[in-house]
């Protein structure tokens, strides 16, 4: 495994990974459109800091195993930090380094009033059982409890960790406060325990509330519309049922197992019950099986990237046939890829609007535990579609004012709201 030395202040490793290596150049072109103070780009390129931290687990078979976590806290120029917490046997340093400058360009463009943040461990949590997945999150939250908190960092599910997840990370952190309920630490809770409803199916309707309205803005709808999905997960899932609800036929869904197709449209609720029951789609049998490269290809109205980072690449972007390419994971796609995408006139909604729907209910969330004071699920889902039209709509209408692609226009109103917060706070001590 990598060390990344990050007490070492010329040590840059953590800094050359490809996600933050792409958003980087996304960065720096943005800032070019809308002339950003270098001394802003200065701070704006590097986090601000980032915890390494052992977690010790005594596995079933008492023996004890040591994995690696980490929290990168980006930028709290906004707001306290947010972002997710990912399980998977990839997570590394510059990984999250990545994943935190996303969140942090993330939150800024939807308007919110947060930072950006973002935290893993490196284990794969399918190989875990149960009481190893609670005692490894325990941990992880008691060697990370001084840099959390309701008003400091708040974390939320991401990659192969769910509701029970965060309900564990609730708990340590309030033992270890006095054993005083501290629900504002964490969102994505179960809603017994100060969870939001309708924070489970948010990414995936955030993604559809996007497809829909790229869709409209250039006069096509999701009724009868071919859609094919990557990923089966919590925001793959949702976004299939979700397109289904509105008419779409989805002729394709991958996850770990591989991808699956039927061209007059997949049985949704069926693989979503199916895949509940198996724990993935390994032998579905109503579908023909593809994969993973051939379902990126395939001829449909929209593409939904829903899995992991780098999908579309140069070595398939010219290849892809969809129409419009709503990124429900973060990082889907390259930069380089993105330019290609561009050129050929396929639209794109990018990472930071589209999969937006899990953070806005996330702030939804805290807001409501900081009042104590809970909402109906159909006022969080007319509020999230308020917040997430609103920033689509934004980006939609500067990119068509400075004739640039979705993705920089994202980056470049990101970046400009940045710009003039830490204007305004000025640079400590002077
Ligand atoms: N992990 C999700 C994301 O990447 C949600 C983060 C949050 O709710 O804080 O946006």
């Amino acid at each position: 495994m990598p060390v990344h030395d990050n007490l070492n202040p010329h040590s840059e490793a953590h800094l050359n990974g490809p996600l933050f290596q792409n958003a980087l150049t996304t960065m720096r072109e943005a800032a070019k459109i809308i002339n950003c103070d270098p001394n802003i780009m200065e701070r704006l390129t590097k986090p601000r800091r980032c915890i390494t931290v052992s977690v010790p687990v005594r596995m079933d078979d008492q023996s004890v195993k040591v994995f690696t976590g980490y929290r990168v806290q980006y930028n709290a120029t906004l707001g306290p930090y947010k972002g997710g917490i990912r399980f998977h046997h990839n997570v590394d340093l510059p990984e999250v380094v990545g994943l935190a400058a996303l969140m942090t360009f993330k939150n800024s463009v939807l308007g919110l009033p947060l930072g950006g943040a973002k935290g893993g461990v490196c284990v794969d949590p399918t190989k875990l059982s149960r009481n190893e997945k609670q005692g490894l999150t325990r941990r992880y939250t008691s060697e990370i409890s001084h840099f959390v908190g309701p008003t400091k960092d708040i974390p939320a599910p991401d990659v192969g960790t769910d509701p029970q997840t965060m309900a564990w990370f609730m708990d340590t952190y309030s033992q270890e406060q006095g054993g005083y309920a501290q629900p504002g630490v964490v969102t994505g809770k179960p809603v017994e325990i100060g969870g939001s409803l309708g924070r489970n199916h948010a990414t995936g309707l955030g993604v559809i509330y996007t497809c829909e309205r790229a869709m409209e803005m250039k006069g096509a709808t999701m009724k009868g519309a071919r859609i094919v999905i990557q990923g089966f997960g919590n925001v793959g899932s949702f976004a299939a049922k979700f397109a289904t609800e509105r008419g779409s036929r989805v002729i394709a869904v991958s996850d770990v197992s591989g991808g699956y197709f039927n061209g007059d449209g997949l049985n949704i609720i069926e693989m979503i019950e199916y895949a509940k029951t198996n724990k993935s789609l390994e032998g579905y049998t109503k579908a023909q099986k593809i994969s993973n490269a051939d379902l990126l290809e395939l001829d449909c109205d929209a593409l939904l990237p829903c899995a992991l980072e780098g999908q579309i690449d140069t070595h398939n972007a010219e290849k892809i046939k969809a129409k419009f390419i709503v990124e429900g994971a973060n990082g889907p796609m390259t930069n380089a890829a993105t330019k290609i995408i561009h050129q050929r006139g396929i639209h794109l909604v990018p990472d930071v609007i589209a999969n937006g729907g899990g953070v806005i209910v996330s702030y939804f969330e805290w807001v409501q535990d900081i009042m104590s004071f809970f909402w109906d699920e159909a006022d969080v889902d007319t509020k999230l579609k308020g917040i997430i039209l609103k920033a689509y709509d934004n980006v939609y209408k500067f990119q068509a004012e400075k004739q640039t692609d979705m993705r920089s226009a994202a980056m470049a109103v990101s970046i400009q709201r940045l710009e003039k917060a830490m204007l305004l706070r000025g640079l400590y001590p002077r």
